[in-house]
């Protein structure tokens, strides 16, 4: 299969879509992206690389931090995370409120906002905020061998200037004793993890390890159990696109995780990891090009989880 022209087809294929999706502004400054930026890298586990568009280019991962992040809180805790945070997928929008009150604050997964907040909060313990944000980082540097990922700090800023919704998650959980520290730290580690810019390139090469067992294929080196990477995968499947979850698995049929500037992080187990970026959403928040893209792939290949 020759990737390199199948991801440069689907380009130049969705060039020709017209794109109706809308770039989140809910984040002031996620708003100031060029809407039209489109890029894809996929990265195999034998060390081979393709890349198509704007592949190079560091954009806001958002809520695919959210992959790295739980990654670290079960290396942290263990199993022990689950009595903190739910594994079902929530059929409500990210940054919802409503199943907090009836399920007495423990979020139904890790990747909606109240579930991202507490695994920030679970790696925030022994921390202060900073070495804790600095933690997350040097994992992506580790996981890419590439020092120059860094947060956008004005998305930060951004996001701590505008996240009326997260901190009404955050004081409501912590009304449960579900978020354990001050309120501003666990949410400072939050919103600076989501601030984190990378492009399709690193990103792919980050996922990798989900990819191939748990092991990093470039350095060799075992970033989780396999048992545990396949468990990422799953939640990552029944829970990574929001309230769309389910038609992404229907459509495109591979473990994603989407944030909302536009990036999706897909898994091959057994062959590669894909990043797409186009910063226009659909209605649930995940990227439209973005999504069209991984599911013209998978077609093509015949990538799935499900034979
Ligand atoms: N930082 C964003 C928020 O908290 C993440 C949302 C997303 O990417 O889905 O709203």
């Amino acid at each position: 299969m020759d990737i390199q022209k199948l991801i440069d087809d689907v380009a130049q294929a969705l060039s020709r879509y017209p794109n109706d999706g809308k770039v989140a502004d809910y984040i002031p400054q996620l708003a100031r992206v060029d809407p039209d930026h489109f890029g894809i890298a996929v990265a195999d586990v034998d060390g081979r690389l393709f890349t198509t568009g704007d592949a190079e280019i560091p954009f806001s991962i958002q809520s695919v931090s959210k992959v790295f992040t739980l990654t670290l809180a079960l290396g942290r805790v263990g199993d022990h995370l689950w009595k903190r945070v739910g594994r079902e997928p929530s059929g409500s929008p990210f940054n919802s409120i409503v199943q907090l009150e009836a399920e007495h604050g423990i979020p139904r997964n890790p990747f909606i906002n109240a579930g991202a907040i507490v695994i920030a909060d679970v790696l925030l313990s022994g921390h202060q905020p900073k070495a804790c944000i600095a933690e997350i980082l040097h994992f992506l540097r580790e996981l890419t061998g590439d020092f120059s990922i860094a947060i956008d700090p004005a998305v930060a800023r951004s996001e701590q200037e505008t996240g009326f919704r997260n901190r009404a998650l955050a004081n409501y959980m912590q009304s449960f004793k579900n978020i354990t520290h001050p309120v501003e730290h666990t949410l400072g580690v939050y919103f600076h993890h989501c601030a984190i810019a990378m492009s399709c390139v690193q990103l792919a090469r980050a996922g990798l390890y989900l990819a191939n067992n748990g092991v990093n294929p470039t350095t060799g080196f075992r970033v989780v159990t396999r048992e545990r990477a396949r468990r990422i995968n799953a939640l990552m499947m029944t829970c990574g696109h929001y309230d769309a979850s389910g038609d992404f698995a229907f459509r495109v049929g591979l473990p994603g995780k989407s944030g909302v500037g536009g990036g999706i992080l897909a898994i091959v187990p057994g062959q590669a990891a894909i990043a797409v970026w186009s910063p226009r959403l659909n209605k649930n928040g995940n990227s439209l090009f973005g999504s069209l893209a991984l599911e013209m792939i998978a077609e093509k290949t015949g990538w799935s989880t499900f034979g």
